[in-house]
């Protein structure tokens, strides 16, 4: 057998070094096992040959069998070309070329038998097939009737005459020379009670299968594959670190959770809220240290629960800490919790970038001393200087905007890891999060807050302005408020804020009856704070903003949601600012301003905006239209990317049916002890150095 992963492919006959230079530099391609590994992005069926006059213009590719009669120069100029009369002695149909005229010509001759592999088009009422492979038609092919691989190569392979059918050649020339069968990654057993193929046979026909059926197996086999062997490493790093750490047992509900519980609680809690804290606290208490992940939709009341779920660890002697991506976060939580909290004997403190010198050094020797209880902060209390006396419970709000690395260095703030709730901001499809958090428990808080009307989405083109404003007097003249957000580009600041500012100066002019602040994340924090304080508190009616006020911001009088050049917006990002109103009993709307020419895409994603304020369904749908490598959050983690074949959009099946696998495999043989098993292990190990590293998080 030859050694696949170490053979460098410049050896492989058509290859040398000057091609192999190529497939290493553009395709990271350098041995024969990259090359097995480096599959077509599509199949087209050559698996049977049409006649002449069976072509039709509404046929994908097809291939004819036959010989040119003779070949015509036609048209002038740009129209010039060349048209080869081609006939399966049935039927003429007629091959053209725009290019390339001498080459076709001196390449091709009359009278031999070729197969034509093209797409027919229909062209002054009649049939033709413009720019077709022409091949001999006795060239031995390993595919030359079955389904034909495409493989990706960029343009600069291309260049070099290093196209899809050289890598086809490749491939073929690499199956040829092989003398035995692949070896196997997966137990036998496995293979054989999920009806699988090898992986031998799995690999041959992902290139070249026979038939649909062929590579649909094999498609399945190689999916399972990468989506088991994920699952089996997060799965097995989590019992570990089950094993490993113990957690700190709440056992006690006291004084603080009922006195808030009876006393401060505004309002009743959800039945989804009332469940999710049950689940916590059953983590809390079981010994074990939590890691759970609470995926809530926008306003379903994640921070209430962050907050009571706090309070079990302070009744308990512990402190507690909770971490927003941003400022204006971190500040709102700090006084959500402050008047929450109001007359309970519990110390609240922010901590954020701007707390500096006599503030932050009381604060930081308050939580040494165990004195701050709560602390709510933002990045800053990752700091190596942020020093606990007894760390038990640490919220994430809006998990997107946090690495795995950086949730991980809130363990090492307690010598027992604090129990961990993360909370995401936008909902995940399921087996997105399986993956991306899979080793996290996760509640679901599936109901809003009672009282609440859904939101009207519109969408207005942007040369509608009197309209929009029609609209926004209307309820501003109703005593609510209303947002107005524009997007932000990190590579042009500049340009972002100076659309902020003219909008800005626009809506004064155009609703002089109104107060307006403006945020955005050029400006100074005490005064994007006081602009926030003055719209929060009601003495300003609208708030022209970036994104800076996209995740989490609570202004329940706000009833409009008025969102500028929404083209450039993600569905996640749109759901999000959408979320900032609606939180009150009153009617709310978002109004999505658009220019007029839109993508396909685009007019998709507003589509789905107007008809659905479902997080869920729209975290599904964006995943579908943008595939998971775009989704907030697998950038950090680099899951995504590490898949050669599976889909976690398309293949949630596979990757349950992986999970389950997984999980019984571990339930059987814990200790990765059976010999069976061993080929897991082995290739588990050699698949870390690929797939992301989830030990390191401890
Ligand atoms: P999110 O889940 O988006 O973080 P918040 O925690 O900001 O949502 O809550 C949204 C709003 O709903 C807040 O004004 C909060 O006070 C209110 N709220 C939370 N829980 C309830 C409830 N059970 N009944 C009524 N209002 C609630
Ligand atoms: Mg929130």
């Amino acid at each position: 057998m030859m050694d696949l992963e170490h053979q460098d492919v410049k050896y492989l006959p058509g290859v040398g070094p000057k091609r192999a230079k190529l497939l290493a530099d553009e395709l990271h391609v350098c041995t024969l096992h990259d090359l097995l590994y480096y599959f077509p992005y599509k199949h087209i069926d050559r698996t049977r040959l049409y006649y002449v006059h069976e072509l039709t213009a509404d046929m994908p590719y097809v291939q004819i069998r036959g010989q040119i009669l003779s070949f015509d120069v036609e048209g002038e100029g740009r129209k010039r070309r060349l048209v080869a009369h081609f006939t399966d002695g049935q039927g003429i149909v007629d091959l053209v070329w725009f290019n390339g005229i001498k080459y076709v010509t001196s390449a091709y001759k009359t009278r031999t038998d070729y197969i034509v592999f093209g797409r027919p088009n229909a062209f002054n009422g009649r049939i033709n097939i413009a720019h077709p492979d022409v091949e001999p038609a006795d060239s031995l092919r390993l595919n030359a009737m079955g389904m034909q691989p495409y493989y990706n190569t960029t343009d600069k392979m291309k260049r070099a005459g290093l196209n899809s059918r050289s890598i086809e050649h490749f491939t073929a020339t690499l199956f040829e020379s092989l003398k035995s069968e692949i070896p196997e990654t997966l137990p036998a057993y496995l293979v054989k009670s999920l009806q699988m193929v090898s992986l031998d046979e799995a690999l041959r026909h992902i290139h070249y299968p026979t038939c649909a059926e062929d590579l649909r197996k094999a498609s399945f086999r190689l999916k399972f594959e990468e989506l088991f062997y994920i699952q089996l490493n997060i799965l097995r790093y989590t019992r570990d670190r089950r094993n490993r750490y113990r957690g700190n047992v709440f056992t006690r509900v006291g004084a603080l959770f009922h006195g808030f519980y009876e006393e401060k609680l505004p309002f009743e809690l959800t039945g989804a809220q009332k469940r999710v804290i049950r689940e916590i606290r059953r983590d809390m208490g079981s010994g074990r240290q939590m890691n759970r992940l609470l995926q809530g939709d926008v306003g379903s009341g994640k921070t209430l629960v962050a907050l009571m779920s706090m309070l079990i660890a302070l009744d308990n002697g512990f402190q507690a800490c909770i971490m927003a991506p941003t400022e204006i976060l971190a500040e709102q939580h700090y006084a959500t919790f402050c008047q929450m909290l109001s007359g309970l004997p519990v110390r609240v403190e922010l901590l954020t970038g701007t707390v500096k010198g006599k503030r932050r050094q009381g604060i930081l020797e308050g939580l040494e001393q165990g004195d701050v209880q709560i602390l709510v902060g933002t990045h800053a209390v990752l700091e190596d200087t942020v020093r606990f006396k007894s760390l038990g419970m640490v919220v994430i709000d809006e998990q997107h905007r946090f690495g795995v690395a950086q949730r991980a260095r809130l363990w090492t703030k307690n010598v027992r890891p604090p129990h961990v709730l993360v909370m995401t901001a936008t909902p995940i499809p399921r087996t997105l999060a399986m993956t991306l958090y899979g080793d996290l428990d996760v509640s679901v808080i599936d109901e809003l807050p009672p009282g609440r009307k859904p939101i009207q989405t519109i969408h207005q083109f942007d040369n509608r302005r009197e309209s929009l404003y029609r609209g926004l007097r209307a309820q501003l003249n109703q005593g609510r408020q209303a947002y107005v957000v524009y997007p932000l580009i990190k590579e042009s600041e500049k340009m972002d804020i100076k659309n902020l500012e003219e909008g800005y100066e626009q809506l004064c002019h155009d609703l002089p009856e109104y107060k307006i602040s403006r945020v955005h994340g050029k400006m100074k924090a005490a005064e994007k704070e006081a602009e926030m304080q003055d719209f929060i508190s009601g003495k300003t009616q609208i708030l022209v903003a970036t994104t800076v006020i996209e995740v989490g911001v609570n202004v329940p009088n706000a009833s409009v949601m008025v969102i500028e050049n929404a083209e450039r917006f993600g569905l996640a990002q749109l759901h999000q600012l959408r979320g900032r109103v609606g939180r009150g009993a009153d009617q709310s709307y978002c109004i999505l301003v658009t220019k007029f020419q839109l993508s396909a895409d685009t007019r998709k994603r507003i589509q789905i905006m107007t008809e659905t304020n479902d997080g869920f369904e729209i975290a599904e749908a964006d995943l579908k239209l943008r595939g998971p490598g775009d989704l907030e959050g697998t950038q950090q983690s680099g899951v995504a990317f590490s898949l050669r074949l599976a889909d976690l959009a398309r293949d949630g099946q596979i990757v349950q049916l992986a999970r389950n696998m997984a999980e019984s495999v571990l339930d059987a043989d814990p200790n990765c002890a059976a010999e069976k098993n061993e080929i897991l292990w082995k290739q588990l190990a050699k698949l870390r150095k690929t797939i992301v590293d989830w030990s390191a998080i401890s």
